[in-house]
């Protein structure tokens, strides 16, 4: 199981709500209430990340709407942050319930936001057997904490305006 960290909890990756001195070493890029995000260290492609919830549970079903819905802005956020950073032409998001479905570690549900690009899918059964590199992933790492960071006071300055303008619609 290629997920499994060798420090500290050899149970789950997804684990991390009491674990917030070691974010960068975990590769958690966000924070919030119910859920946070993180890096996928064996990408399917460039800047590929996971939304999950705190909450160690294997499917949607066994989640509050609290939950859930603190998780899909989670999983929002995490385009608003790729389509910043990476400027992809596209994205899949998905969750994967159970190892017949694909699931990679099926123990803690997490929500897949990988940015794709037009003809990316012809290099990525090559990515996915590649390691990448730490100092590409500690770059990369860098990068997304940093714009979900800008993206976090944006949000912040914007509910202190009384007439916000509604999101604009996905291009
Ligand atoms: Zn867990």
């Amino acid at each position: 199981m290629e997920y499994i960290n060798s420090k500290k909890r050899v149970g789950c990756v997804f684990c991390v709500r009491d674990l917030g001195g070691e974010d960068e070493e975990r590769r958690v890029v966000y924070r919030a209430g119910h859920s946070f995000a993180i890096m996928n260290i064996y990408p399917y492609n460039n800047g590929h990340l996971m939304a999950a919830p705190y909450e160690h549970a294997p499917c949607l079903t066994r989640l509050t709407d609290e939950i859930l819905l603190d998780l899909f802005k989670t999983t929002r956020l995490c385009v608003e942050v790729l389509r910043k950073v990476y400027n992809p032409e596209g994205f899949n998001t998905g969750v994967n319930i159970g190892a017949a479905a694909g699931a990679g570690f099926e123990e803690h549900l997490h929500v897949h936001v990988v940015p794709r690009w037009r003809g990316d899918c012809n290099f990525m059964p090559v990515l996915a057997d590649t390691r990448v590199l730490p100092e590409h992933l500690d770059v990369t790492y860098k990068k997304i904490k940093a714009a979900f960071e800008e993206t976090g006071r944006e949000e912040q300055r914007q509910k202190h305006f009384a007439h916000r303008k509604p999101d604009s619609p996905a291009r």
